[in-house]
């Protein structure tokens, strides 16, 4: 293997001479043993990418993924290779078509449970792009598989299709001063299209890869959607070797940990009565009271970061009735599987005591119950910053001179395969943004062509070039 990066490296810093610019006199001699040295393994790659007029800042970042040798050496030959920069080039030109996609597919609507329009849009997207056996699945879920050699691992690469805003929600986008407005316009319209022009990069390359590649614009992984779309991917597909989910834009993040949710309504139900004749019998929403006042007593640790809130409460006939039913709707999150389960633990025993209280409160005329009906289950999760796939990336995230700002911990589709013990990421598409699951959201193209660049140097990176570099995963 490094017998072919030796002679590899030597091609390319003759045939570039940018030795000279990257790396200090001398070393240019001995760049082979260099380019195995990690500090200066940067610059070897900087140089591979000059020509392309991408460059490497990551020396001068703290560094929050060490990248091993072996790792660094495949990814050079992807990185290097004439179709790979032909191709990185032709994404740079294609980038007003790419947020001309965007515009289409964030004004298709996509809430929560009515994604279809818009799958059955995506899928004839995948078609187009070179996938023409791109379907939707039982789920709602847009899936192309383009096939490797045959021997190598799985990869799925994913965006999602689903947004927070109901049907009814003006989707329609307006250009000012360079930002475009729209709900959904990065969230994840520019994941969904980062990933179309990835397909379509991929499929008209002539690069044929190792492992096989399943794209998919996926439904529900925004709140009540629970993941649905991406647990279905898993149960469809359980030799899965590595997982990247494209979610809004920007790329300085890369997630690598995924926070737990647990949602439960929590409904309290009675005999309910007159307020006035009936006085003296149990409330369901009086009992609810003293249920949330407990919990909002309750004290949960910083680290790792453990959160409640009471999001809804409802419930109740009229002003002059004893409640016969209540409820609330509660969210319980954790980055620790054992804080989330503490947590759930002591709410359930905070609202037993609090119904006992309410019941024994009017010497148990009536009796309230409650119920916990589970309505969110977000399972935590993460991948080891020494997982191959994490070093993959960072060197895509170097490769498209883009720096790794930091690890993060969030709740993504990623947390499904995290769960499963799956290596998982997630990045952004490229550009910035703001006002995400707001009304006012927006997105600013500025360097975007980024972000699909570093989904397929990423894709690439990790399922290998048939006759040229090895998949890591
Ligand atoms: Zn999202």
């Amino acid at each position: 293997m490094f017998a072919v990066v030796r002679q590899f490296f030597r091609l390319r810093a003759g045939s570039y001479g940018n030795c000279s610019v990257r790396l200090q006199a001398g070393s240019c001699a001995s760049l082979v043993g260099a380019c195995l040295q990690a500090n200066i393994r940067r610059a070897c790659l900087a140089a591979l990418l000059l020509p392309l007029g991408l460059s490497s800042a990551y020396a001068q970042s703290a560094d929050p993924v060490s990248v091993s040798d072996d790792v660094a050496a495949q990814f050079a030959l992807v990185a290097a290779d004439p179709r790979v920069q032909t191709t990185l080039e032709q994404i740079a030109a294609a980038e007003p078509e790419t947020l001309a996609e965007q515009v289409r597919i964030t004004e298709i609507p996509a809430p929560p449970f009515g994604e279809q329009r818009r799958a059955e849009y995506f899928v004839q997207q995948m078609r187009q792009r070179g996938l023409p056996d791109a379907f939707i699945d039982a789920e709602g879920n847009a899936v192309g598989l383009l096939r490797g050699t045959g021997d190598g691992p799985l990869f799925v690469i994913a965006a999602h299709l689903d947004t927070v805003f109901p049907l009814e929600t003006d989707v329609s986008v307006e250009l000012r001063d360079g930002r475009y407005y729209a709900p959904g316009i990065s969230d994840d319209g520019r994941g969904l299209t980062a990933l179309l022009t990835l397909i379509e990069a991929i499929t008209s390359s002539g690069i044929r890869t190792v492992g096989d590649i399943l794209f998919v614009g996926n439904v529900g992984e925004e709140g009540p959607g629970d993941l649905r779309g991406i647990k279905a991917i898993f149960r469809d597909y359980p030799d899965i070797d590595g997982f990247v989910s494209i979610d809004g834009s920007g790329l300085t993040r890369m997630t690598t940990g995924g926070t737990g949710s647990r949602r439960f309504a929590v409904e309290f139900t009675g005999p309910g009565g007159h307020s006035f004749s009936a006085f003296g019998m149990v409330s369901a929403i009086h009992a609810m009271g003293r249920a949330i006042t407990r919990i909002g007593d309750l004290q949960v640790p910083q680290t790792p970061r453990t959160t409640f809130t009471v999001g809804t409460v409802t419930g109740g006939t009229s002003v002059n009735s004893i409640a016969a039913d209540a409820m609330f709707e509660l969210d319980m999150r954790s980055n620790d599987a054992a804080e989330l389960a503490r947590l759930e633990a002591r709410v359930r025993e905070v609202t037993a005591q609090a119904v006992a209280e309410e019941n024994a409160r009017w010497d148990n005329n009536g009796e309230i119950t409650v119920n916990f009906r589970l309505i969110g289950d977000r399972p935590t999760g993460s991948t080891a910053p020494e997982h191959p796939l994490v070093q993959v990336a960072a060197l895509a995230f170097e490769a498209v001179d883009s720096p790794l700002e930091a690890l993060r911990t969030s709740s993504t589709d990623s947390n499904i395969p995290m769960s499963l013990g799956v290596p998982a990421i997630t990045i952004g598409g490229g550009g910035s943004s703001g006002g995400e699951h707001a009304p006012e959201e927006w997105y600013e193209p500025t360097d975007s062509h980024k972000g699909p660049q570093l989904a397929f140097l990423l894709t690439l990176g990790l399922v290998g070039i048939e006759g040229l570099s090895a998949p890591q995963l």
